[in-house]
Order: structure tokens, then C-alpha cells, then sequence
């Protein structure tokens, strides 16, 4: 018999009738001939009310206890989800998360899915029952009680999807789908019909709050395909899969993360483990770093930025004024009225123009460009907070994300199933992939040793000056792939760009000619740099990826020039030379981590 996930969140069961209203949907899901389980949220704001109250009494509330707090609140939801629906006429049992076996690591309040034992909630689907299962919660092996992190309802329900191999996971929630961008922030928003997990996985840690980004993670590890759709209605939704919703689109959606803060290093001295010293006294404060851009500075000393949220701000400062010491940096700087706009699309892998199409928006707009960092899949810039609702409107509209692409890709009559018969159970095998289910996994490592890296010095900090840049470049017929801008000293900033190697004489001349016309210079060159990346899943919420390369680089005597990161990858750029032996010590580094 098919079996259904159906999660709820929050919106969706917060009074008595929407919970009714909820149980019915369940229970027309069980009519239709399924199984199915349901994970719910709780009710309303009542996290929000568990959290405040925990800080009314203190200001360091222990995390255990917190998490035995806000385990409540779901607690609540499943007991009235199963009276709704024993009042319907149908069968239900609720659980915990310990009762249906959610096993995690014990790190409080942001808890990692080690295993899920699907015997319980088998045995009661078995009988009939709709199994009705508190999101967001597991226990650890001392049996204390965990939670996933706000949001983490959503990864709950895929990681059941999974282990259950469930032939559907709906995730109902108060808007229609997945919007290009948030549609509460952007009325002018697109519901998107498909995004593939990579657009989602980046789109959700960059700011698509509709997701948990973690329970992307799952549905890409475990191929669950996603139905994204309205609590209050019966229209489909997004599908969230293994495909575009249409490929040949640049972009697909736009995000804004308002409260950020910005934070540089100047003047590093440019060597092994300067990265490594920074970020290791971060994350040994539990803080995650968000856009890290390392820049290639002047007199073999570099610019380090990166961003934080801005509640972070005050520790990481301790950590970074105690690194800067320790490494004779020339000073740190930061700024805390900061946001970053992002655009997403995995056309823009092979496409070109589209961050310049980004930075003219931009730059037509007032809006100036603090910070820049590109990935295969994304453009983040951070932006002055006051301008950056403006800065979303003006990036939406540039790439015409309200407008419904010209190839949707075709979407099957049923796409919320999975295709195909299914194969016979294999019991062993399921629990065999269920150990370790939120361990990073690496796809893949590779060493791209054809391209050059350009730097222009010394830009003026005012808008335009990246749109002119990559407008002159694009004009030249040259192909862009990573692209770092970080503000320096004095208030300029640094711009590097890597094309291929063939095209460097001409992108060197173009970046001359336009840094003559702006006043800004100087203008260097590495003929043959090396880029090596690390991709795969769990990049982002396993801190220690970009640590542990570091580590591994630092080891080797090998000099990091340039870093960027993403939700599913990790690059840095070295010396050309160094190419080779940076993926060797990578793949040692990373070898217990590979599929
Ligand atoms: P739930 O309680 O159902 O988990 P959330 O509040 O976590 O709901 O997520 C739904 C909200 O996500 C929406 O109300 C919307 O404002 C917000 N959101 C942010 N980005 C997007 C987006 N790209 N598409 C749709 N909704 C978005
Ligand atoms: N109730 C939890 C929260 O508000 C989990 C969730 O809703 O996904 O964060
Ligand atoms: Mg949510």
C-alpha cells in the first residue's frame, strides 16, 4: 500500500479548527488508500513563547533544558491531531520523537538525525492507524531529549519519508508553494511549480525560510521528492525534485537575509593557516560563518571578510581580535548594518552574463556592492540594510522572476509520486542507510587547473563599478567563474575574477583599461592558478568542512588565494603549481567522508 508523509507546520494547526481541518486532510489521504503519517509542528508561535519565556528566567538558559522546553510544544500538537482524529471516525496513535525512535547526537537545540527506527510506526500503520509523529525532536543515546533546530519540523518529515520509503512527503504551510522569492516580502513573487534540490538547498540557507535546509539535505541524500503546498487549499504546490523547473532559466529565485554583519581582517600576512587560525577560534565559539571571501591583497598580505548573523556579532569579534593578534593582522573592521541579497539558478552553471545582469540592476538602483561571492549555482552580495529591500525588488525584476519561464520543464500528471514500481523491501539495506543518516557525505573533489585569476585594487567603494567590470569583460567575449570582491582598507575594495587561461590576456587588458578610466589599480595576474572544491552534502551545517580544508592545505605548506563558499560546496584557489597536491591531501582529509 502507498504511504503518505503529510507535515503540517505551525500556521497549519494553530487553533482547534485547523486542526480538524488538517485531520482531514489525513484522513481523505487514508480513504484514497494510503498509509499515512503525519508530523506536526506546534501550534502557532508556541516555540516563540517557550523561547521567550526561557529567557524571561535566564539569559544562558541550559540547552538541555531548553530543548526539553520546546519538545513541548509539538508534545501538545500530536495529542490534539490524535483526538481530531479519533473524533472523525479513524484510528491514530501519536508519538515522540523517542517513541518512534529518532535517535541524534546530543548537540542541544541543533540536533543531527543519527538513526530512525521504523518497526513502531510500521506495526501501527499495519493496524490502520494514521501515525501521527511530533516534529522537530529526537532523543540522544542517554535518552535526553533533543531538538533539530528551529524550522526542523520539515526535516523531520523527510527523514521519516526516507526511512520509511514513503511514496510522497507533503509539507503543508501557509503559502502556496515556493515562490521566487518571499512572497511576503515581494508581492510581485512567482509560485514556481519544480525546483531542483540544489536551487532549494542553497535558496533555503541563503533565506527561502519556507524550508528547513537541512531536510533538503535528506531529500536529496534519499531522492524524496517534495510537494510543497497550502494548508487552506487543494491546489498543487512545488515540487521539490531532482529537476529545474525549467534549465535553460539563469536564475530561479532571489533571497534576502536582513540581519547580517560584516566582518574583515586586513592586512593577514598572506600564508599557510592564516584561514585555518581565523575560522577554528570561530567555530570554537559555535558561531557559523556565513559568505567567506578571501581576497588577494597587496604585499603579500590579504583581506579576510566574511559575514555573520548579527546576533553573532560581539563573540565573534572576541575570537577574531584574539586571531588577529596571534597572526599580526593590521586591524579588523565590521559593520552591522548589513544584508545580503542573493540570486540562485542552476542555468547560470553555464551560462554567462548573469552577474553582470545582477550588478547593473544594482548599480542603476543606487545600491552599492560591499562584498561579493559566487558559486557554480549563486550570487551573494551584501548590501547596506536600509537599501536592501529595494535591492531584492530590482534583482527580481532584472531577471523577469515574476514572469513564468519560456520552457517549463514538463511535469508529469502525477509528480508528486515516485516513478515506477517499487523493489521488495530490503530491510537489512534500509537500516543500513539509515546509520549515520545526517553524516556528511562528499561527491565529489576536484582540481580545475585551467584558469587565471585577475585583481583589480584599489575600486572605488560606490555603485557600478562591478556592473562596468563584468559588462567590459562579458563585451570581450570572456567567460567568468568565480567572482570575490571583499572591502578592503581606505574604503576600496578588492575585485579577482578567474577566467580561463587562454583569455587572460584579454581580460588583464579590459580590467586596465576600465581601472584606468575609474583611477583605481593596481591591476594583477596569476597566469595559472588552481581551483580546488570540495562538494557534496552537509557542506554548510557541518562547520568543520571548510576548517578541515584548511587544515589539510595549511599541512601541506600550500597558500590559499582565494575562498568561496556555498550551501553544497566548498572552493579555494591556490598557485597553479600547488594543484595537484592540494587534491591529494584533500582526498586524504576527506576520505571518511566520500560516498
Ligand atoms: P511552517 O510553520 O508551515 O513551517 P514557515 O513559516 O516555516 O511555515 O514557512 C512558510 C513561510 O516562509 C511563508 O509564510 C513565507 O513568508 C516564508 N518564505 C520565505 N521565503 C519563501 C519562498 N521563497 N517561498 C515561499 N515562502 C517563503
Ligand atoms: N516548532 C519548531 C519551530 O518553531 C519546529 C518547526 O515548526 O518546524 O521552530
Ligand atoms: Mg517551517
Amino acid at each position: 500500500m502507498p504511504l503518505v508523509v503529510q507535515k503540517f507546520g505551525g500556521t497549519s494547526v494553530a487553533d482547534s479548527q485547523k486542526i480538524l481541518a488538517a485531520a482531514r486532510k489525513a484522513v481523505r489521504a487514508q480513504q484514497e488508500g494510503n498509509q499515512v503519517v503525519m508530523v506536526v509542528s506546534a501550534m502557532g508561535k508556541n516555540t516563540d513563547v517557550l523561547v521567550d519565556l526561557a529567557h524571561q528566567i535566564s539569559d544562558h538558559p541550559p540547552a538541555r533544558e531548553m530543548d526539553m522546553l520546546l519538545s513541548t510544544g509539538e508534545q501538545v500538537s500530536v495529542a490534539l491531531m490524535a483526538m481530531a482524529i479519533d473524533s472523525l471516525g479513524c484510528r491514530a496513535i501519536s508519538f515522540t520523537g523517542a517513541q518512534i525512535g529518532i535517535k541524534t547526537d546530543s548537540t542541544h537545540t541543533k540536533a543531527r538525525i543519527h538513526s530512525i527506527s521504523a518497526a513502531r510506526m510500521r506495526q501501527a500503520l499495519d493496524e490502520g492507524k494514521i501515525v501521527i509523529a511530533a516534529g522537530f525532536q529526537g532523543i540522544d543515546e542517554d535518552s535526553n531529549i533533543t531538538t533539530l533546530g528551529r524550522g526542523g519540523s520539515d526535516t523531520t518529515a523527510v527523514a521519516l519519508a526516507a526511512a520509511l520509503e514513503a511514496d510522497a512527503c507533503e509539507i503543508y504551510t501557509d503559502v502556496d508553494g515556493v515562490y521566487t522569492t518571499d512572497p511576503r516580502a515581494l508581492p510581485e513573487a512567482r509560485m514556481v511549480r519544480q525546483v531542483s534540490y540544489d536551487e532549494m538547498l542553497e535558496l533555503a540557507s541563503l533565506g527561502a525560510g519556507v524550508m528547513h535546509s537541512r531536510s533538503i539535505e535528506f531529500a536529496k541524500k534519499f531522492s524524496v521528492p517534495i510537494h510543497v503546498r497550502s494548508s487552506f487549499s487543494d491546489r498543487p504546490g512545488t515540487m521539490i525534485t531532482a529537476l529545474p523547473e525549467s534549465p535553460g532559466q539563469p536564475v530561479s529565485g532571489a533571497t534576502l537575509v536582513k540581519n547580517e554583519a560584516r566582518v574583515a581582517i586586513l592586512g593577514v600576512p598572506d600564508r599557510p593557516g592564516s584561514s585555518l587560525a581565523i575560522f577554528s577560534k570561530i567555530a570554537a565559539r559555535n558561531i557559523s560563518v556565513d559568505m567567506i571571501v578571501q581576497n588577494v591583497g597587496d604585499h603579500a598580505k590579504a583581506d579576510i571578510s566574511f559575514t555573520v548573523l548579527r546576533d553573532d556579532l560581539v563573540s565573534t569579534l572576541e575570537a577574531v581580535q584574539e586571531a588577529a593578534a596571534e597572526l599580526g593582522a593590521e586591524g579588523v573592521s565590521h559593520d552591522d548594518k548589513v544584508s545580503k541579497i542573493s540570486v540562485v539558478g542552476l542555468g547560470m552553471a553555464t551560462q554567462t552574463g548573469v552577474a553582470q545582469t545582477m550588478f547593473r540592476a544594482l548599480a542603476e538602483a543606487g545600491v552599492n556592492i560591499q562584498m561579493i561571492t559566487t558559486s557554480e549555482i549563486k550570487i551573494s552580495v551584501l548590501v547596506d540594510r536600509d537599501q536592501a529591500q529595494n535591492a531584492l525588488r530590482v534583482v527580481h525584476r532584472a531577471f523577469e522572476l515574476e514572469k513564468e519561464p519560456r520552457a517549463a520543464a514538463a511535469q508529469s500528471a502525477d509528480a508528486t509520486r515516485l516513478p515506477g514500481p517499487k523493489v521488495a523491501r530490503d530491510e537489512a539495506a534500509i537500516v543500513a542507510r539509515l546509520s549515520g543518516m545526517e553524516d556528511l557525505t562528499i561527491d565529489d573533489m576536484m582540481l580545475d587547473d585551467t584558469q587565471a585569476r585577475v585583481t583589480i585594487g584599489g575600486v572605488p567603494d560606490a555603485p557600478g563599478m562591478a556592473a562596468s567590470v563584468f559588462e567590459g569583460i562579458a563585451a570581450a567575449g570572456i567567460f567568468v567563474d568565480m567572482i570575490v570582491q571583499s572591502l578592503g582598507r581606505a574604503g576600496h575594495a578588492n575585485l579577482s575574477f578567474t577566467v580561463p587561461q587562454a583569455a587572460l590576456q584579454r581580460a588583464v587588458a579590459t580590467a586596465t583599461e576600465l581601472a584606468g578610466q575609474f583611477g583605481c589599480g593596481p591591476v594583477t595576474n596569476s597566469p595559472r592558478v588552481a581551483k580546488l572544491s570540495v562538494s557534496g552534502i552537509g557542506m554548510r551545517s557541518h562547520t568543520g568542512v571548510a576548517i578541515r580544508m584548511f587544515r589539510a592545505l595549511s599541512e601541506a605548506g600550500i597558500n590559499v588565494a582565494m575562498i568561496n563558499t556555498s550551501e553544497v560546496r566548498v572552493n579555494v584557489v591556490v598557485d597553479g603549481a600547488a594543484g595537484q597536491k592540494g587534491l591529494a591531501c584533500l582526498q586524504a582529509a576527506f576520505a571518511d567522508a566520500q560516498r
